[in-house]
């Protein structure tokens, strides 16, 4: 059954069975497609217009596998980025990696774009289809080829989704760490190509820490494996590579990861502040310590009364910032961590300390997080969640920088984000049906972008570059920078089919853009014409 889950994204399109979403979810469904609208009285026609492709691909592919009617392709007209959309010209449901090299060599023959889609929750645009192209959607590759206890490490295929790795190794006392806060739903494919992260990302490394081995299907339909089940491997690090490729240099078939054993104890400290800057201050203050957690967070007023209306985490809704800031390990290291943490916390001006007595308390501690996006989707018509990356001493500077932007701009932003690694998500709330407030949300993100460029970060943290950041790549990198991405594209996928236009700018549009980064004083693409 296809469900639409209604967390502010209208376009998450999962196929689960409703029972393994949570509550907040469940009560939030929408049927879609065949559920919600009438079919049309007779047959409605193919938009695709390469008939003769069509007609090769239905020799081997089951006919439910090839959509092609607009209801059909609806479903797929954006990911979570729902300002963007775009009605495929044909989705192909693949079962086998056979059918998915089949494809991509008639892809490369008759030179089709092809866009690669897993859960369709990814927030830059990165699976936004083509009309001109082919959608491939990855969903029917769910299952869990090996569990290795013995080795730690688990062999998916790309489709299965992230919360399911760590469901299914629990009763051996393992789990895998990288936790999106969508992995409920998002597929282990996505999280590669997006090189994913989570709240406990800061003690365990990204996906690209966590992923062992790669089996990639090319654009000519060669099937190629990067790394194992060891740690290290000879040759370039292709494997790093691919991760985070947001589907442009092949498309991935089957991942190996990494299982942690699950720690003995887990605990948390929620901290409540009257301003935003001594939380950003305590944020340092625990990293300067030498303190490693498993995940530390923040949420400013807005997220935090968002979040507390919707799942009743017990937050204080007068407090300005607070901080969650879990600790795990043995019982004595947890314990030890605990007092440290506290008296951290309080010295740097905490109006309030608390510490989770139970792991129900924990969880529900952490509910209020993880619900945060949907939560804000509740008090806006619509929302932007920008995804940045600065150094964490500047967390208080940037975080006051960003309140005066939201004002200059009149649009009420909401953070809550990864402040243990200075990953921001700020939440742009705006309403799209009133005209230009799309657009002043679009400038003041960039603007947002910048500022964490400016202070010596990066324009993504997690969620990629997609169509969303795809201009910011133009003040991030200098154009030897982003010749050597399009030498590297070209290597992998010479006639550039694989999900072009997005995450790489071409130099011209950087050039219409007209915010190059500026190196060393020299204008970037000298050799281009000024306009
Ligand atoms: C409520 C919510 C919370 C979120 N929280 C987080 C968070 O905490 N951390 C975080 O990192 N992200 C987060 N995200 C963003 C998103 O869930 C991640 O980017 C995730 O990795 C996307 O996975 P997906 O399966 O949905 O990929 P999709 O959205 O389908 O695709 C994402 C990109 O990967 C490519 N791709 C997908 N599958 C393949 C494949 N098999 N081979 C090659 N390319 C492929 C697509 O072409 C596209 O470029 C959140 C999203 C939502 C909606």
């Amino acid at each position: 059954m296809a469900v639409f889950i209604d967390t502010g994204f209208e376009c998450l399109h999962l196929t689960l069975p409703i029972s393994i979403l949570p509550a907040f979810a469940r009560r939030k469904i929408i049927y879609h497609g065949r559920m919600s609208k009438p079919l049309p009285t007779g047959p409605t026609p193919s938009r695709f217009p390469l008939r003769e492709l069509v007609q090769q691909l239905r020799r081997f592919l089951p006919s439910a596998a090839l959509l092609d009617t607009p209801e059909d392709l609806h479903p797929y007209e954006c990911d979570g980025l729902s300002a963007y959309r775009q009605l495929p010209g044909l989705v192909l449901l693949p079962e086998t990696i056979e059918q998915v090299q089949h494809i991509l060599r008639l892809c490369s023959e008759y030179r089709v774009p092809v866009v690669a889609r897993g859960a369709g929750t990814g927030l830059s645009g990165g699976a936004l289809p083509r009309d001109d192209g082919v959608l491939l959607s990855l969903a029917k590759f769910n299952r869990i080829l090996e569990i290795d206890p013995l080795n730690r490490t688990a062999t998916v295929q790309p489709g299965v989704r992230n919360l399911a790795i760590s469901e299914a190794v629990t009763s051996l006392g393992l789990y895998y760490a990288p936790d999106p806060s969508s992995q409920i739903a998002c597929s282990i494919g996505g999280n590669v190509a997006e090189n994913a992260g989570g709240v406990h990302c800061l003690k365990y490394g990204l996906t690209v820490h966590n992923v062992l081995g790669l089996k990639i299907v090319t654009i000519d339909g060669e099937l190629v494996t990067l790394g194992g089940k060891t740690l290290d491997s000879p040759g370039y690090d292709l494997l790093a590579l691919l991760t985070g490729s947001e589907g442009m240099l092949g498309v991935i078939v089957e991942v190996t990861v990494k299982l942690l054993p699950k720690p003995e104890r887990a605990q948390v400290v929620l901290a409540a502040f009257d301003d935003l800057e001594k939380a950003g201050n305590a944020v340092a203050a625990i990293i300067a310590a030498g303190i490693i957690p498993a995940g530390l967070e923040m949420m400013d007023n807005p997220a935090i009364r968002a979040a507390e209306d919707y799942v009743h985490a017990g937050y204080p809704v007068e407090a300005q910032a607070i901080l969650l800031c879990e600790l795990d390990g043995t019982n004595e290291e947890v314990s030890e961590g605990i007092a440290q943490v506290r008296e951290l916390l309080e010295s740097q001006g905490a109006t309030e300390v608390r510490t989770a007595k139970d792991d129900a308390e924990r969880l529900r501690m952490w509910a209020g997080r993880k619900a945060a996006f949907p939560a804000v989707g509740r008090i806006s018509p619509d929302y932007y969640c920008m995804d940045g990356t600065i150094p964490r001493k500047h967390l208080a500077a940037v975080l006051k920088r960003i309140s005066e932007l939201s004002k200059e701009y009149g649009l009420q932003v909401a953070n809550v984000f990864h402040a243990g690694d200075g990953n921001l998500h700020p939440l742009i709330l705006y309403d799209a049906n009133k005209p230009g407030e799309l657009e002043r949300t679009e400038e003041l993100g960039g603007k947002i972008l910048e500022l964490c460029v400016e202070v010596g970060g990066t324009i993504t943290g997690e969620h990629g570059v997609g169509m969303e950041k795809i201009n910011q790549m133009c003040v991030q990198f200098n154009s030897a920078e982003l010749t050597q991405f399009h030498a590297i594209k070209a290597a992998f996928d010479p006639h550039g089919l694989l999900n072009p236009g997005k995450a790489v700018p071409s130099l011209h549009r950087c050039a219409e853009f007209g915010r190059m980064h500026v190196h060393g004083g020299k204008l970037a693409f000298p050799e281009l014409e000024r306009f």
